[in-house]
Formats: C-alpha cells, structure tokens, sequence
C-alpha cells in the first residue's frame, strides 16, 4: 500500500493530535503517503481531503483535540454514505484508511471493511470504554485533569468539614471514576458496573465523622446518575451538606500526558505497519503493555469493554 488516509472522529481526545503525528511520520518513513480527512465520516464523504507532510504534523504532539477537527454524521450509517465515502477515497488513490475515534467510529471503519476497503480503527476517547484495549487515548490526560480537580476539592472540603460529590465522565463506563477516585483518595466511588447502595453510602459517611473526619469525597461516574440527582438521593438518609461539582468538558481537553502521546504513538505505528502489509478491517490496542491488533468484526460483535475489578475491589479496601 502506498497512500493511506487518516481521519478523527466521534468526540475528540488528547493524544489523537500525537496519533495522527505518529501515522504521518511513520508512513513517510516507510516511503508512503499519507492524506488528512477533515471532520471524520463528514468530511470524507464531502472530499475535504488534502495530503499531509511532515511539517504539518509539526508542532502538533503536545496539544489536546484534532487539528483535522471531527464530527457526528450520522449519514454514515446507511450504505449510501459508506459508499459515496469509497468513491471519495478511490478518487484521491487513497488505499487504505486509518480511523481514530470510539466505538461509533469503529462501525465506519467496519463498514468500510465490509464493503472491501481496508480501514483500521484507533481507539481515542477519554471514556476508555472500547472493546479490544485496557486503554484508550486520551483516558490518562482526562483523569489526571480529574484528579487535580480531586485534589483542589479536598482543600475546601476539609476547610468545611463537607461531603463533595464530584459527577465524572465516562458514558456507560466508570473507568475515570474508577482511577481518579484510587488517585485522589476519594472516600467512595460509584460506578455503573457495579451496584450501589444508598443507605451504605450514607452509613459510611458517618462511619467517618464519627471518627473525627472532616470531608467525605464521592466520585460518581455519569452513567450512574447525574451528581445532583446522588445529592438528593443522598440527602434522604442524613444531613451530609453535600456539595456537587460537574467537571464536564474540562475533562475532555488539554494537552496529552506523555503516556497518552507515547500511547497514541505506538498505536499509530502499528496500524501504518499492517496497512503497509495490506491488511485491514483490524483495530489496535494495548494488553499488558503490548500493542495488539483484533479483528474489528469480532471486536464489535463480541468484544466488550470490561473495566477492572479488581482494581474496584482495592479501592474497597483502602477507602473508607
Ligand atoms: P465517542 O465515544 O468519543 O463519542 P464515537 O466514535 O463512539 O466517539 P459516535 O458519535 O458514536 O462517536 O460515532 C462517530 C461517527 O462514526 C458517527 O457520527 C458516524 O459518522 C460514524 N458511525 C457511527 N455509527 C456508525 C455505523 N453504525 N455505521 C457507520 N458509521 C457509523
């Protein structure tokens, strides 16, 4: 393969800026060419393609977001689209493509596959909720951020002797409640993964006062209800002065931390190394700090991201 296309899509993530570097690079050390899609499955179908040099990935490693911006477009679910995306990549003598998002993403990259075209997903999303990788781009920028926040919360929360709820990002995954909750020494974390109960939330709150301590923080994952809905909820069982913050969009931007620009590299690599050999319809991920490559079918169908437990299970026991 000699020419391959890059694009972002879906919700950005620091670190894609770093992938898409690493893609360039490596595909013009290999003797490829590579060209930029602006605005994901968007700009595909739309053409908005143009070839990318070196020296435009210049400069571009240490900050957050996609320099070729991303978008939600819908249309291409529907063949129509797939296809006029086809015609638009076979214009331009495009090969192969490399696709960076999450697991919506990864359906236009399958779908491309289905139809012939050789296209290999990236995983980027600060969720770190996609099938075929412990970790996804982005996940260890958006929980450092959290965690500053954490940390920053637990200053005025001992002032005040109060509980903090601290509502997370992650959609159906709890993966950043999860490690910014171990992180931070929060009291207690809540996840969707695994059921909670009110009254015991409630009950070691008091535990804790009635050991003399001055704040309580709860990290709650969004997918398990929004923190001003656990406020009230909480409420009902005591007076615990909870104050709630909603880290929102701050969790999603920033520049990348080093092991998400050294993670988006190794991916980006990789996935230049297969297309090279012409192989796609893979996606690319890390177990056990290896850099591994699934079929992105199977993945989707039968892959399903599962956040670690025993890791849930520390947390248990060191937070209280
Ligand atoms: P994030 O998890 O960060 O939001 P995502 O990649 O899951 O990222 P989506 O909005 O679900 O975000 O998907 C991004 C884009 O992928 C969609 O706007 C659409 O262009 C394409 N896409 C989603 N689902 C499909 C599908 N079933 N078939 C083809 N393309 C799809």
């Amino acid at each position: 393969m000699k020419r391959i296309g890059i694009l972002t899509s879906g919700g950005d993530a620091p670190g894609m800026n770093a992938a898409i570097r690493a893609v360039v690079r490596k595909a013009i050390f290999e003797g490829m060419e590579v060209y930029g899609i602006n605005y994901g499955y968007a700009g595909l179908v739309a053409g908005d393609i143009r070839k990318l040099s070196v020296s435009d990935v210049g400069d571009k490693i240490q900050r957050g977001g996609t320099f070729l911006y991303s978008a939600r477009y819908p249309e291409f679910g529907s063949e129509e689209g797939q296809l006029k995306g086809i015609e638009q990549l076979k214009k331009f003598g495009i090969e192969g493509l490399v696709v960076v998002g999450g697991d919506g993403s990864y359906m236009g990259a399958r779908a491309l596959t289905k139809h012939g075209f050789p296209a290999i997903g990236l995983p980027g999303t600060i969720d770190n909720d996609i099938p075929g990788t412990d970790f996804t781009i982005g996940f260890d920028t958006s929980i450092n951020t959290v965690l500053e926040s954490i940390d920053r919360i637990r200053d005025t929360a001992t002032s005040h002797e109060r509980t903090f709820i601290i509502e997370v990002m992650g959609r159906g995954a709890g993966d950043i409640a999860l490690w910014s909750g171990i992180a931070g020494g929060a009291e207690q974390v809540i996840i969707p993964e695994v059921d909670f109960n009110m009254e015991e939330v409630a009950a070691k709150i008091q535990e804790g006062r009635d050991r003399g301590k001055k704040h309580s923080l709860i990290v709650v994952a969004e997918g398990v209800m929004s923190g001003n809905e656990f406020a009230d909820e909480l409420a009902k069982y005591g007076d615990f002065h909870a104050r709630v913050t909603v880290l929102g969009h701050v969790q999603r931007g920033g520049s990348p931390t080093a092991k998400d620009r050294v993670l988006a590299s190794r991916f980006g690599v990789r996935a230049v190394e297969l297309l090279k050999e012409g192989k796609g319809g893979l996606c690319i991920g890390i177990r056990d700090n290896k850099i591994i490559a699934s079929d992105i079918v199977d993945t989707l169908e039968n892959g399903k991201h599962r956040i670690d437990l025993d890791l849930y299970d520390l947390s248990k026991q060191i937070s209280f």
